[in-house]
């Protein structure tokens, strides 16, 4: 019998699933709508389905389902319960993902926040490979953050370790979706690219979108590079602090923005050095990468949960 894992992740438009093995091959996947709107039975009802159909797979096969691993947006709580949800998932938050997926299927059932599922995705078969000890951020709408430890998503107390983006770096900074003020996620986000060049270049269109910018600098449109530079200055601000508390052995960034490659990372990379005390970060370089798994990452690492059996 070979034994395999469903992966399932869960964002605001799709759910990304797949039938992972121990080694990470993966075997069959599908992605279908999320179509949150219609509230948490029905995406309950969903990820059952979802189960069921790779179930039915294995129907006269020598292939044994081991268990389910979940990855979803919002804080989830070490016993699996949402404990905050994004406005894309209603209804989502208080929900006991794990406990009402156990109580539908027949399978062990991991949950985990979709960020850590994304960096162990990338520690099992991406670019954490071979490394224990690794930060992996998520810049998107907002910034999500990972530490992976000893090869493992580190949770603290509750589960909610992580919340990078919220990082105060700017005292009375400005107002963030938590409610606090000087995130680093409202300097360092996509979101804040484009408030960035909105503010050092109106009147210009192409400050409007953040892959016209980066199409500006490019071309050594100089206010665009100033934004570029500013930007990548922020983003460094905060792995800098991280990379303070963490010693981590690499910083592995994905989101949309690292389809930019080495234009945007060189400069996040001597800007970190700017901003890092001797030794940390230098001596050799501290590998400032790309994640390399794309939206595959965090099915992967949900179904990486499995194996792990946490
Ligand atoms: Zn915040």
């Amino acid at each position: 019998m070979r034994e395999v894992a469903v992966g399932i992740d869960i964002g605001g438009t799709y759910i990304k699933s797949g039938l992972v093995g121990s080694d990470g091959q993966i075997w069959k996947q599908y992605s279908v709508p999320t179509e949150a709107s219609k509230g948490r039975d029905i995406l309950l009802d969903r990820i059952e389905q979802i189960v069921r159909s790779y179930e039915h797979l294995m129907i006269d096969s020598d292939f044994q389902l081991s268990g389910v691993g979940i990855g979803t947006a919002g804080y989830v709580n070490l016993q699996g319960i949402i404990g905050s949800a994004t406005d894309n998932l209603p209804g989502w938050q208080g929900t006991s993902v794990k406990k009402e997926m156990q109580g539908r299927i027949p399978y062990p059932v991991y949950v985990d926040n979709d960020v850590n599922a994304i960096a162990l995705g990338e520690c099992w078969m991406g670019a954490g490979r071979n490394r224990d000890h690794f930060i992996c951020l998520a810049l998107g709408t907002g910034i999500g953050g990972c530490f992976i430890a000893e090869g493992r998503p580190y949770r603290g107390r509750s589960g909610y370790a992580g919340a990078y983006g919220h990082q105060v770096i700017a005292m009375d900074g400005h107002s963030c979706t938590c409610g606090l003020k000087g995130c680093w996620e409202q300097y360092a986000s996509v979101t804040a690219l484009k408030r960035i060049s909105l503010e050092m270049a109106s009147g210009f269109k192409w400050a409007e979108s953040p892959e016209e910018v980066f199409s500006e600098a490019r071309k050594g449109v100089q206010i665009a590079v100033d934004i570029v530079q500013r930007y990548s200055e922020y983003v460094a601000i905060g792995i800098a602090n991280l990379i303070h508390i963490f010693n981590p052995t690499a910083i592995v960034i994905g989101g949309a923005v690292t389809a930019q490659g080495d234009f945007l990372f060189e400069r996040i990379r001597s800007n970190v050095q700017k901003h890092t005390m001797y030794g940390f970060a230098d001596q050799p370089e501290l590998p400032i990468v790309p994640a390399e798994l794309g939206n595959m990452a965090g099915m992967i690492g949900a179904a990486k949960l499995v194996w792990l059996g946490n």
